[in-house]
């Protein structure tokens, strides 16, 4: 543990602890709010421009799962967590190329974006080749059904980005493993409103695939009203770790 990223400043990692201790709280207060077990909602922190030592840091603090969105990033920062001899669950966030599965399956164990055909089968040919069991995957949605901004389309049977075929395509890939579903409420929705169409989304989905039973929805700004609508699991940047200083 001489690495740099094991080197956590006390200052540092009392902001995180503070910062969690507040997220925790809102999280066990949107459950019970919502009548539901707090077991069933998971945090994951969103550590996209935080550096590898806040990831140690939240992981000392008992934080399991991380989310990044940007593979360079992602990948040097699992590097250097990985050297300081920690392993947290890496969920993969952003919109996703093609050119980058094979990077991204070293060291994702959720990819969480995925919504495409072709994005599904490119992945299952990475990771069959390049892993020694499934991937997990969760399938993006986009809840204004305007693909522009990453995401399936549900009711769309677009052999290409409806939710459908997404999910098909997912659940028969032997490199895969389809857990669920994933979404960003959709900018200037009210966030009740986006999370209540994602749940009726997330209902019939599952009737389809009874085993893919994740949705990850909510972030800082909407998390209670994503667990008021069902949310597995929550994606907490800022609200944990500052405000990052470009929005991205
Ligand atoms: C950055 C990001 C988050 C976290 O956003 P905050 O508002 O900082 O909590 C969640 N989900 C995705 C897909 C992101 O890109």
């Amino acid at each position: 543990m001489t690495d740099s990223a094991a080197l956590v400043r006390p200052d540092r990692r009392a902001e995180l602890a503070a910062g969690l201790a507040r997220v925790r709280a809102r999280i066990a207060d949107a459950c019970a709010a919502a009548g539901r077990d707090r077991a069933e909602v998971t945090m994951i922190a969103v550590t996209k421009t935080y550096p590898a030592a806040d990831v140690v840091a939240l992981a000392g603090l008992g934080v399991t799962d991380v989310g990044e969105n940007r593979d360079q990033e992602a990948a040097a920062k699992a590097g250097e967590v990985a050297a300081a001899g920690v392993t947290p669950r890496w969920h993969f966030i952003g919109r996703l190329q093609r050119n980058k599965v094979k990077s991204v399956i070293r060291y994702a164990d959720v990819v969480q974006s995925v919504d495409s055909v072709r994005l599904a089968s490119a992945l299952d040919v990475a990771a069959t080749a390049g892993r020694d069991r499934p991937l997990d995957v969760l399938v993006q949605v986009s809840i204004d059904a305007d693909p522009a901004r990453g995401g399936t389309v549900p009711d769309s049977a677009d052999p290409d980005v409806g939710l459908g075929p997404v999910a098909a395509a997912v659940a028969a890939a032997p490199g895969l493993r389809l857990a669920g579903l994933m979404a960003v409420a959709p900018l200037g929705w009210e966030p009740e409103r986006a999370f209540d169409r994602l749940a009726a989304v997330a209902a019939a989905f599952r009737s389809d695939h009874p085993q893919a039973v994740a949705l990850s929805a909510g972030m800082s700004g909407d998390l209670e009203a994503a667990i008021g609508h069902g949310a597995t699991h929550v994606r907490v940047g800022s609200a944990l770790l500052g405000m990052r200083p470009t929005l991205r």
